[in-house]
């Protein structure tokens, strides 16, 4: 195997196991060097799987098994049914940043003394024009946003940023792979949820449908279209705000 000049995949490289699950992928040290497969592959012989070359990982990161866009790549829903060959370290580098881009990165800054975390307040403070509105959500109101936007369901990153009041994600609950601060997805969502808070309302939903949309969410929903009443974060945020309303500090008008 190719020596490589990384820090963040040397210190990955040199975990003693054979094997490793990040998130979906199961990771194996193979004579050849390593092998990748969906977890749920485990024990699948390998001629039963597809051939996967390096360069088609970003391909198949990109959609569903039904064909939708996986706005967040570290979604639950990476399809199975493959496997890939790499032969060495830094071509085992390339295939985890195109399945999980930045994961060796991450997780290497969350073990230094002081990670590179980025809470909500923080970063929401720097944000401009359409975004500039997420300052606003209490913290009772941005917890439930974030429990709901970040729910393993949804996104297997291990949420290390917090607002006061919400505990960052254990890796038990999710994966080892660490986000960092508030991604693209979660930022509109709040964002949606100030709106739907200043309308004084919620989407178009009855709340009685809403845990049987949860038992029978969409089939394949586009996860970051807000805009469907049925979006399954939506009516996370919808059951959770039921169970605990955070109607007592009101989001400001602006
Ligand atoms: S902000 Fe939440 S949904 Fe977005 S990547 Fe991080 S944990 Fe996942």
């Amino acid at each position: 195997m190719a020596a490589v000049n990384n820090p963040a995949l040397a210190a990955f490289c040199s975990l003693p196991a054979p094997e490793l699950v990040l998130a979906q992928v199961l990771l194996r040290r193979v004579a050849t060097g390593f092998e990748l497969r969906h977890v749920t592959d485990r024990e699948a012989a390998q001629e039963c799987l597809q051939n996967t070359a390096l360069v088609e990982l970003r391909a198949l990161a990109n959609h569903t098994a039904a064909g939708a866009f996986r706005p967040i790549k570290a979604a639950p829903n990476l399809r199975n049914g493959w496997r890939c060959s790499v032969a060495s370290e830094a071509e085992l580098e390339s295939a985890l940043n195109q399945l999980y881009p930045g994961a060796i990165a991450d997780s290497f800054a969350a073990q230094q003394a002081a990670p590179p975390v980025t809470h909500y307040r923080a970063f929401t403070a720097r944000q401009t024009g359409m975004y500039r509105i997420t300052t606003m959500l209490t913290d009772l109101q941005a917890a439930q946003v974030i429990r709901a936007c970040c729910d393993a369901r949804f996104c297997l990153k291990r949420r290390l940023w917090t607002v006061d009041g919400l505990a960052p994600d254990s890796a038990k609950a999710k994966s080892s792979i660490p986000c960092l601060e508030p991604c693209a997805v979660m930022l509109e969502f709040a964002r949606k949820a100030v709106r739907m808070e200043q309308e004084k309302g919620k989407p178009e939903v009855a709340l009685a449908p809403v845990e049987t949309a949860l038992t029978h969410p969409p089939a394949d929903p586009r996860e970051a279209d807000f805009s469907a009443p049925d979006n399954p974060r939506l009516l996370q945020l919808l059951q959770l705000q039921r169970l605990a309303p955070a109607a007592a500090a009101p989001v400001v008008q602006e």
